[in-house]
């Protein structure tokens, strides 16, 4: 069968590998669909290089059918349509202990530190894999990890309807959270600067304002008329959007990082002290965000075809990576695995 592995520097090469012996609590799902995250990008660029296994397989959001079963498997068979969580935990570490599998002390972010589905198949232990109903399409299956990484990243901002969020960055993971917000009844504004994200945001019925053209600070203040909002989702991980963001709450409100940051942040911890803020860390999901997830995907309450912007088969990976990196107005890159 055919892998594409990561070689280093800007590179995959596509071998044709023996399907690994399945382990008895695990599936073998044929790989529909596999997006390109962010992190992917990261990979490639070798950001991350000290900490994938070169030449590796990665990707870690997809779309597949079963095609077979470990002995001991008893929730899935053969032709069930899946998604994978791509979260293996140690069951033995503090974070482990109290429940939070999701923040292992020792987490394999499989598709990262464990190899990924940017292959035609693809073992993965049972309890990682969730079930998708008959209606979902694959293509669009293939969002639903980053659909819970919005839905976790709202969960625990702990919003109620009529509430007011800021979402600062339009990319897929912002763009998701301000629309999941919309549906959930919660008012929000998108802040962009690309014009054709801030376009996009607009005719997906969001709320939009470029700070360059308009002074965020005081434009949050006047349409919450409270002062400020009670989040602020930080999604775009630049210093310009963390000098902002604790300006742009009320007295109590929440910042949630929800960018990855490669060095440390300069925050004003006046306003902060001043107004009571608060500052959460939200990585990845839980099992109930990619139950939220596939949910949403059921209903088909997301415009998941507005969103991917272009599918690539995966021979072609080096082109999509390529395209990816030239397209500024690129959102979400799919390969087509098989
Ligand atoms: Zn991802
Ligand atoms: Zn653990």
């Amino acid at each position: 069968m055919k892998a594409a592995f990561y070689s280093g520097q800007a590179q995959f090469k596509i071998r044709q590998i023996n399907p690994v012996s399945l382990e008895n609590d695990s599936v073998l799902i044929n790989v529909a669909y596999s997006g390109i995250c962010g992190t992917d990008i990261h990979i490639y660029h070798g950001a991350m290089d000290k900490r994938v296994h070169i030449p590796q397989v990665i990707g870690h959001e997809m779309s597949g059918i079963i095609e077979k079963t470990g002995k001991n498997v008893s929730g899935f068979k053969k032709g069930d349509k899946v998604t994978v969580r791509p979260l293996d935990w140690c069951g033995a570490c503090a974070a482990c202990r109290a429940g939070l599998f999701h923040i292992c002390y020792k987490l394999n972010f499989i598709g990262i530190d464990s190899p990924g589905s940017y292959q035609e198949s693809w073992a993965v232990k049972e309890r990682n894999v969730h079930k998708l109903p008959e209606t979902i399409s694959l293509r669009n299956a293939a969002l639903i990890e980053p659909v819970a990484v919005a839905c976790h990243d709202i969960r625990m901002a702990g919003l109620k309807e009529n509430d007011f969020a800021v979402v600062l960055g339009g990319g897929p993971i912002g763009l998701l959270i301000a629309l999941i917000l919309k549906l959930k009844k919660i008012n929000v504004i998108l802040s962009e600067i690309n014009s054709f994200r801030l376009s996009l945001a607009g005719k997906l019925g969001l709320t939009i304002i470029n700070p360059q053209e308009e002074n965020l600070e005081t434009s949050i203040n006047e349409r919450t008329k409270a002062g400020g909002a009670d989040a602020v989702f930080e999604a775009t991980a630049s210093q310009t959007a963390a000098d902002i963001m604790p300006r742009l709450l009320k007295s109590r409100g929440k910042m949630i990082l929800v960018g990855i940051y490669s060095k440390p942040l300069q925050l004003d911890t006046s306003r902060i002290f001043l107004r009571e803020l608060s500052l959460h860390g939200v990585r990845v999901y839980e099992e109930e965000d990619f139950t939220e997830a596939i949910m949403l995907a059921a209903q088909n309450a997301l415009p998941f075809n507005e969103i991917i912007t272009r599918d690539f088969k995966l021979d072609e990976i080096n082109d999509a990576f390529t395209y990816l990196d030239n397209s500024p107005n690129a959102m979400k890159i799919l390969l087509q695995c098989s």
